[in-house]
């Protein structure tokens, strides 16, 4: 059996997710879209089940997965609905649901359905991505009050740059959202991770945790809270050939690495279709029997090269961590011009294998 796999530590997701309740003292929904950032979406909302106040997913294909894994909390809908005919499953399966555009509001004005739908009303507060204007905001609050299909309002907006930490952005975006919100007395919900991790003083009844559930930081520097966090996944796989080469051979698809001393080179079961990144360079960090050396060559599609020459014990059958605890995903990433969701989300082809469930 191939040795590449990623190994999912579920009690790391739950102390993730008890660390983002902590640092904001309110409701977490857990977001768990693009299949929990390529973690498993159904595994991860079964570990959250007890304590979570409830989850988050891109659409209601991603909603419906879980309802039928026997998910019973709350599950938001980030982006709503995309066509009104949506809105019946929305009210059979109790989904609750972000409204972001005019055209959104009156499809649930006219709607027919059983019972009220929970309605979180999205702000475009500087995103500029969706969410209703500022000058529409009071009135679209009204409409779905007043339509009698709405229960509840939560008013929401979203950060485009909390993750810069000296950035005054976020701060312009809070002040905005509450000139725009009106006196409506109900809940609020403004922070995802790196507002979760990185600015306190945010106020939000309801968080929204992505990216910091699964262990990785949101930042490209070091943080205090961040460094609280617990890598959920190790990507790891084997050494499956071993290579002696004299100084001046090259390795690997377009000569990126050339020796310049005698090189003893570990050829590992891991490529760009496992959703390693293919633009990782020579220098990035590995771990080979719990020790650190570095990525050498070009990364190819099955197959990637580590350097095994300081690491003489090392050999055939020897672990490899791509990252994980030792290795952070957030180092991988930053180090190629990615992202740690990126890498998460790029999983495939490897077994996921859980443990503390
Ligand atoms: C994806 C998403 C989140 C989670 O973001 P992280 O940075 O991963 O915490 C929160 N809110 C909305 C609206 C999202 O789309």
């Amino acid at each position: 059996m191939r040795p590449a796999r990623a190994l999912i530590d579920l009690n790391a997701l739950r102390h993730n997710y008890r660390l983002a309740r902590e640092l904001s003292g309110a409701k977490a929904l857990a977001v768990v879209k693009a299949d929990a950032y390529g973690h498993g979406a159904v595994r991860c909302a079964q570990a959250l089940e007890a304590e979570a106040d409830g989850f988050a997913v891109a659409c209601i294909e991603e909603a419906l997965e879980l309802r039928y894994a026997g998910i019973r909390q709350p599950i938001l809908l980030l982006e709503g609905f995309f066509e009104a005919a949506e809105l019946s499953l929305i009210d059979q399966h109790q989904l609750w649901c972000v409204v972001h555009s005019a055209w959104q509001v009156e499809a649930i004005e006219q709607a027919r359905i059983a019972r009220p739908l929970r309605v979180w009303l999205k702000l475009d507060s500087g995103m500029h991505r969706v969410g209703l204007h500022p000058a529409e905001y009071r009135d679209a609050q009204q409409r779905l009050l007043a339509s009698g299909k709405v229960d509840k309002l939560v008013l929401m907006s979203h950060f485009a740059r909390a993750d810069e930490l000296d950035c005054p952005r976020s701060a312009e975006q809070l002040a905005l959202f509450q000139q725009a919100r009106g006196d409506l007395q109900t809940e609020i919900s403004l922070r995802n991770s790196p507002a979760i991790l990185g600015w306190p003083e945010i106020p939000s009844d309801w968080v929204r945790p992505g990216i910091m559930l699964y262990g990785a930081t949101p930042f490209e520097q070091t943080q205090e809270q961040a460094a609280r966090l617990k890598p959920v996944m190790t990507l790891e796989s084997k050494i499956i050939s071993v290579r002696e080469l004299p100084a001046g051979e090259p390795v690997g698809y377009g000569a990126r690495f050339v020796a310049e001393r005698p090189t003893r080179v570990g050829v590992v079961a891991m490529g760009y279709a496992d959703g390693y990144p293919r633009h990782a360079a020579t220098g990035t960090p590995v771990l080979v029997d719990g020790q650190p050396t570095r990525l050498i060559g070009r990364v190819s599609m099955d197959m990637l090269t580590v350097d095994l020459t300081d690491l003489p014990r090392a050999g055939l059958g020897s672990r490899v961590e791509l990252w994980g605890r030792d290795v952070l995903a957030s180092e991988v990433a930053y180090g190629c011009g990615s992202i740690p969701y990126q890498l998460f989300c790029n999983l495939k082809r490897v077994p996921r294998l859980y443990s503390g469930g």
